[in-house]
């Protein structure tokens, strides 16, 4: 789905860490209710495009722009309260609480009421019926792709409007990268979640999304809609192995 309307507005955004220039000048947009793909190497600075927007890391120039308000002047905290979830590479759940205690400490931007919170429990639990039988088991014995999807679900918990997800897939089975990129797609499709998606299994990924970046040394290098990525000779030879 492509409405048209701008919800991210990236323009000319350099990140550094000291002397190393991880983001050069990136410009970006995605619209309300799209699946954007954003593929590269390693190093190439997708999880640190992730981190700028979500507040994690400073930038040294440029804008971010969400719902057209200046994201650059809002601490990371205030970036969750307007409607940001960020999934970080390597899941990072709270491994010594139960799977029920990662989910409510999800729902933190909203702190909403138990009948709104229950009505997202049960869709939550909808999406990814193994968290439901795995309540109240610690997160840290889950496995990594149960970790994976209580990662997303956490982040879903808080009612996002735009979900980041940095590698979901990486060091999962195929097969439960699959189960995940599943329930990935169907957040999108049932829900019109707005979903940007760094991912190194670069077919996976633009197969899924409506348009795609490929990022390489800091700075995006080529843009599309799905179709035309898929079809250029560059992407197909660097990505897709052909
Ligand atoms: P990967 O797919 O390996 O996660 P990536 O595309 O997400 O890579 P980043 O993690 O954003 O890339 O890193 C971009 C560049 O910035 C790399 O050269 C990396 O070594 C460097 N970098 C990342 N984090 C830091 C940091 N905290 N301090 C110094 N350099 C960093």
């Amino acid at each position: 789905m492509q409405s048209g309307r701008a919800m991210l507005n990236i323009d000319q955004l350099s990140v550094n860490y000291g002397g190393l220039r991880a983001l050069d000048q990136v410009s970006l947009r995605v619209n309300e209710g799209e699946f954007i793909a954003v593929v590269g190497p390693n190093g190439a600075g997708k999880s640190t495009l992730f981190k700028a927007i979500s507040g994690t890391v400073p930038a040294a120039s440029g804008t971010i722009r969400f719902d057209g308000e200046d994201l650059l002047a809002l601490p990371a905290a205030l970036r969750a309260h307007r409607g940001i979830a960020h999934v970080p590479e390597g899941r990072q759940v709270f491994k010594s609480l139960s799977v029920a205690d990662n989910l409510a400490m999800g729902a933190w931007p909203r702190a909403p009421r138990a009948a709104q919170w229950a009505r997202t429990l049960e869709r939550l639990h909808g999406l990814f019926p193994v968290l439901a039988e795995r309540a109240d088991q610690l997160a840290g014995t889950l496995s990594g792709g149960e970790q994976q999807m209580l990662a997303i679900a956490r982040a879903l918990a808080a009612e996002p409007r735009l979900l980041l997800l940095d590698e979901p897939s990486m060091g999962l089975a195929p097969r439960i990268a699959d189960l995940i990129f599943d329930c990935i797609q169907s957040v999108h499709r049932d829900e019109h979640m707005t979903i940007v998606l760094v991912e190194q299994r670069a077919v996976e990924a633009l197969s899924s999304c409506d348009r795609g970046f490929v990022l390489e040394s800091g700075r995006v290098v080529l843009e599309g809609a799905q179709a035309a990525l898929l079809g250029d000779e560059r992407v197909r030879q660097a990505y897709l192995g052909r």
